[in-house]
C-alpha cells in the first residue's frame, strides 16, 4: 500500500502540452529528484492565476506516491519557498449513515417531493440506507422535458409543469451547471457531491477545478444516469405527479394528496416527507401555508441579464495574447454599492452561453442563463441584480413572491410574451434606438427589441444603471452602450423560508423542508449538500422512532 503525499503551489504556464507530465517535471525539480520517482500523480486542486495578466499561470496542488519513501519522509518537514515542501495526504471522504436491517424497507417509504439536486442527492443517501424512497416530480422525465422546453423556446406553448424550472433534474438541468458553492459543505459532503456528479458522467475536472462546471448538454445525461442507478437501488420515480398538500393529524404527517397527469387525485399514506420543491413552486408554497407549515419571508435579488462579446471578457480578464494559450472562456464576479445603499452584483455568470426563457407560468416571463460544456457561444452573460427585501416589496409573508409575479407580468407585456432586450445606452436614456452592429443576442427563446424601463421599480433600475460605470472600471467596456440587457431576472433564490428545527423538521413532524425552495440553499451544489444532510436527519428520525 503506497503512502501518498501532497504538494501545493506548483505552477504551469499556459498553453499546456501534457499537463500530468509537466506537473511531474515541476514536482521533480522542486524535490530535486527524477520525474520517474513519482507514482500515480493526480491533480487535487487547479486554478488559473490571472492577477499579473497577460502573464498567466495555473496553480496546482497534486498528490502522488514516491518510489524513494526515505527521501519523501526526509522532506516532510522541510520548508520550501511556498511553505511545506511535502505534506502527508489526508483522506477527504464522507461516511454515509448505516441503518440496521430492522428498519430497512419500511412500510411507509419516505416521500421526496422534487427531483432537483436536493431531491436526487437526498434519494441517493436514503437509497444507500435501504429506505427506497418514492420521488414525486410534477414535470416529465429529462428527455420529454427537453423536447417540451425546446419547443417552447421555438415559440411553442409553455407547459406549466414541464419547463426550465420544473421536470426531472430540477431548475439546474438547463443551466451552465456551475458547481461553486459558498456553503460550508466543505470536507466530506462537498467532495461527495462532486464525486457522485463525476461518477454519473460529469467531466472529472470538476473534482479539482476551483471553478467546476458541467454544462447543460452533459447534465441531462448525468441526471438520467443517476435515475438508472437510484432505480437499481429501489428508488421509485413518479413523473407528472404533483404533490398538492399534506394530510396532518395531531401535528404529525399522515399522508400526501397528489395529482396525476390526467388530473385525477390520489392520497398516499406517509409519515416521512422531504420537500425539495425549489424556488418556483408558488402553488405549493400556498398549499403548505394553508396546511399550517410555519414559514417566513426571505430576501432575494432581481435585475436584468447582461450580454457582452465573450472575446471582450477574455481580453479584459486574461490580457493581450490570450488567444494562443488554450484558455477557457473567462468569467467575472462584480459587486458595487450604490447611493441608495443597496448592493448590485453579478450573479450566475455563464461564459460562452445563452440567455434562456426560464418562465414557468402563463403571462409571466423570467430569464436565466445556460451554457453547454464547451462554453463555446459568442457571448458571455450574467444577471446584474440588486438585493430586495421587505423594505422594497412589503412585509407580508407572500409579498416577495407577489413582487416577483408583478415584475414578471410586466416583462411578459413588454414584448408580447417574448424576451424583451435593450441596449444599455437606450435604457439609460429611455429612448429606443435599436440593436447595434457587432453583438448578436445569444438567446434560447423568442426575443424582441423592446424598452425594459418600467419592468423594475424605478429605484431598482437606477441602482443597476448606477453600477455599470463602476463595473466598467473593473472590466473595460462592460458599460459600453451596446451592452445588451434582457428582462427580467427574478428567480435568483426563494422568496420564502419554510422553518425547520435543529433536526431538520418543519412545524409538522415528519416533514423535512430542504434545498433552495425551502430557503436553505442557493445553487446546485449547496442544494445537493442540503439534500444529503436532510436524508441523514430523516434516517436519524426513522431510527429513533423504531
Ligand atoms: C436556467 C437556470 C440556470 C442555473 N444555473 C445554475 C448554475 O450554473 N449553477 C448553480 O449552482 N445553480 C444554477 N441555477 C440554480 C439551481 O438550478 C438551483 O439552485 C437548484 O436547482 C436548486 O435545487 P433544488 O433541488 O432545491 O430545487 P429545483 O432544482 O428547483 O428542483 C425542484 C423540483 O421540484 C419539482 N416540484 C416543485 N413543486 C412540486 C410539487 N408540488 N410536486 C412535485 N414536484 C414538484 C420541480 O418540478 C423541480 O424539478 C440555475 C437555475 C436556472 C433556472
Amino acid at each position: 500500500m503506497n503512502t501518498y503525499y501532497r504538494m501545493d503551489q506548483l505552477t504551469l504556464v499556459p498553453p499546456l502540452q501534457n499537463e500530468i507530465q509537466q506537473l511531474r517535471q515541476a514536482a521533480a525539480s522542486r524535490l530535486k529528484c527524477a520525474p520517474e520517482q513519482f507514482l500515480d500523480l493526480r491533480i487535487l486542486k487547479k486554478s488559473l492565476d490571472a492577477r499579473k495578466k497577460p502573464e498567466l499561470k495555473y496553480v496546482y496542488s497534486v498528490t502522488f506516491a514516491l518510489r524513494d519513501i526515505k527521501k519523501a519522509e526526509a522532506l516532510l518537514h522541510k520548508k520550501g519557498k511556498s511553505g511545506a515542501m511535502l505534506k502527508r495526504c489526508e483522506p477527504d471522504d464522507h461516511t454515509l449513515p448505516e441503518v440496521n436491517a430492522a428498519i430497512r424497507h419500511p412500510q411507509q417509504r419516505p416521500i421526496i417531493v422534487g427531483s432537483g439536486p436536493a431531491g436526487l442527492f437526498c434519494a441517493y443517501v436514503l437509497a444507500k440506507a435501504g429506505l427506497c424512497p418514492r420521488i414525486l416530480e410534477r414535470g416529465k422525465d429529462v428527455d420529454a422535458r427537453t423536447a417540451d422546453v425546446e419547443a417552447f423556446w421555438k415559440g411553442g406553448k409553455l407547459k406549466p409543469d414541464t419547463n426550465v424550472q420544473f421536470g426531472e433534474g430540477g431548475a439546474g438541468t438547463f443551466s451552465d451547471g456551475k458547481l461553486n458553492t459558498q456553503v460550508s459543505g466543505k470536507g466530506g459532503l462537498h467532495a461527495e457531491v462532486l464525486r457522485l456528479f463525476a461518477e454519473y458522467g460529469a467531466d472529472a475536472q470538476i473534482l479539482y477545478s476551483n471553478k467546476p462546471h458541467i454544462g447543460t448538454d452533459v447534465l441531462k445525461q448525468v441526471v438520467k444516469n443517476m435515475r438508472l442507478d437510484l432505480e437499481r437501488m429501489g428508488v421509485e420515480y413518479f413523473f407528472e405527479t404533483t404533490f398538492l398538500k399534506p394530510q396532518i393529524r395531531n401535528g404529525k404527517l399522515r399522508g400526501a394528496v397528489l395529482r396525476h397527469a390526467d388530473k385525477t387525485a390520489e392520497e398516499w399514506e406517509a409519515d416521512t416527507m422531504v420537500l425539495c420543491t425549489g424556488h418556483s413552486a408558488r402553488d405549493t408554497f400556498l398549499h403548505l401555508y394553508e396546511a399550517g407549515l410555519a414559514m417566513e419571508q426571505k430576501a432575494f435579488a432581481v435585475g436584468y441579464r447582461v450580454q457582452h462579446l465573450q472575446t471582450r471578457i477574455d481580453l479584459a480578464q486574461y490580457g493581450s495574447g490570450y488567444e494562443t494559450k488554450g484558455l477557457p472562456a473567462a468569467d467575472y464576479k462584480l459587486t458595487a454599492r450604490t447611493a441608495s445603499g443597496r448592493g448590485v452584483y453579478s450573479f450566475c455568470m455563464c461564459p460562452g452561453g445563452y440567455v434562456v426563457n426560464a418562465s414557468s407560468e402563463a403571462g409571466r416571463l423570467a430569464v436565466n442563463g445556460m451554457s453547454y460544456h464547451d462554453r463555446g457561444a459568442a457571448n458571455a452573460n450574467a444577471a446584474i441584480v440588486v438585493t430586495v427585501d421587505g423594505s422594497v416589496f412589503g412585509h407580508g409573508l407572500f409579498d416577495g413572491m407577489h413582487f416577483q409575479e408583478q415584475i414578471e407580468e410586466r416583462a411578459f407585456l413588454a414584448a408580447q410574451g417574448k424576451i424583451p432586450i435593450e441596449r444599455l445606452a437606450d435604457l439609460s436614456v429611455h429612448k429606443t434606438e435599436g440593436l447595434a452592429e457587432g453583438i448578436a443576442p445569444q438567446i434560447r427563446g423568442e426575443w424582441q427589441y423592446a424598452p425594459l424601463d418600467g419592468i423594475l421599480p424605478q429605484a431598482l433600475e437606477t441602482d443597476i444603471l448606477e453600477a455599470f460605470p463602476v463595473f466598467g472600471r473593473q472590466i473595460q467596456g462592460f458599460d459600453d452602450g451596446d451592452t445588451l440587457l434582457a428582462g427580467v431576472e427574478s428567480r435568483t433564490s426563494s422568496p420564502l423560508r419554510i422553518l425547520r428545527d435543529e433536526n431538520g423538521q418543519s412545524s409538522v413532524e415528519g416533514i423535512f423542508p430542504c434545498g433552495e425552495g425551502a430557503g436553505y440553499a442557493g445553487g446546485i451544489t449547496s442544494a445537493a449538500i442540503d439534500g444529503m444532510r436532510s436524508a441523514e436527519q430523516v434516517i436519524g428520525y426513522i431510527c429513533n422512532r423504531a
